[in-house]
């Protein structure tokens, strides 16, 4: 009963957080700010922190976690945002996946784990329009890269781009709202096409694992290479699950002549 209760109170609370422009967005509670503190501590905070593949960013096997020192930066001569990546000791912390079948990009920084109640905020932006929560967004992410001292900021941003059915359904791209405010807050300029998706692609969690691959293949294109080539790209979106997509868009961009590729990633889908 007392569960009950709760719930409702839960319910109730997080209702009016939506309707009052000051309530957590997590928890409903009061708040001046977007989260509330207990909410920023609990699900993005130092403690909420987990040993992750530099690589895809999936969370790594206590037995892989030794090796801490990551390893993503530039080679002493070279210059910040350009030039080839300087991949020292990586190998040490990759995950099976990403040792046995290497992806296009170079790495992947997240926020959080896509899970409840975290997913919410992904949700409530994406389906629920509301825009505000990209900026809570895209500070929880820019703390999440800030957090890694060792990665190198990219040259550049540009968000994974939405087809034109699906962009004009929605009326906004997501991944773009995010990267707006991200870019701002890190002083990395934006281009928000350097990519452009050629064609709608079926929703990659309406088609078969298996299949991901094919169905997103070929559905990007990068209009001005010139703003690629020789470049560390770093590209931006809301949720990464398989991968197939900032894959695609990786190799499409290292096509293009792309010195290296990081994905910024508010939330990833843990993997069964
Ligand atoms: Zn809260
Ligand atoms: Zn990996």
């Amino acid at each position: 009963m007392n569960d009950k209760i709760a719930r409702v109170t839960s319910w109730r609370r997080a209702l009016l957080g939506r309707l009052l422009p000051n309530g957590c967005a997590l928890c409903g509670g009061d708040s001046d700010e977007a989260l509330c503190g207990g909410c920023a501590a609990q699900f993005f905070g130092p403690a909420a922190a987990v040993a992750r593949c530099p690589r895809c960013a999936n969370p790594l096997p206590a037995t892989e976690n030794s090796g801490s020192a990551l390893t993503f930066g530039h080679g002493p001569n070279s210059t910040p945002g350009s030039g080839p990546p300087f991949l020292h000791d990586l190998g040490s912390s990759l995950c099976g996946k990403c040792l046995a079948e290497p992806p296009a990009f170079d790495r992947t920084l997240v926020a959080a784990d896509y899970v409840l109640p975290v997913d919410q905020l992904v949700l409530q932006l994406k389906f629920g329009h509301r825009l505000a929560l990209a900026p809570l967004c895209a500070r929880l992410l820019r703390d999440a890269v800030l957090s890694h001292p060792d990665y190198t900021l990219p040259a550049l941003l540009c968000p994974v781009p939405l087809g034109p059915r699906r962009l004009a359904e929605r009326g906004y791209n997501q991944a773009l709202e995010i990267a707006r405010p991200l870019a701002r807050s890190m002083g990395v300029p934006l281009h928000a096409r350097l990519a452009v998706r050629v064609h709608d692609t079926a929703a990659q969690s309406s088609v078969t694992p298996e299949r991901r691959r094919q169905n997103i293949a070929g559905a990007f294109v990068v209009p001005d290479a010139a703003l690629v080539a020789g470049r560390h790209i770093g590209v931006v979106d809301d949720v990464m699950t398989s991968g197939q997509t900032l894959n695609e868009l990786a190799a499409t961009l290292k096509r293009h002549g792309a010195a290296c590729v990081s994905n910024l990633v508010f939330a990833r889908t843990p993997p069964h």
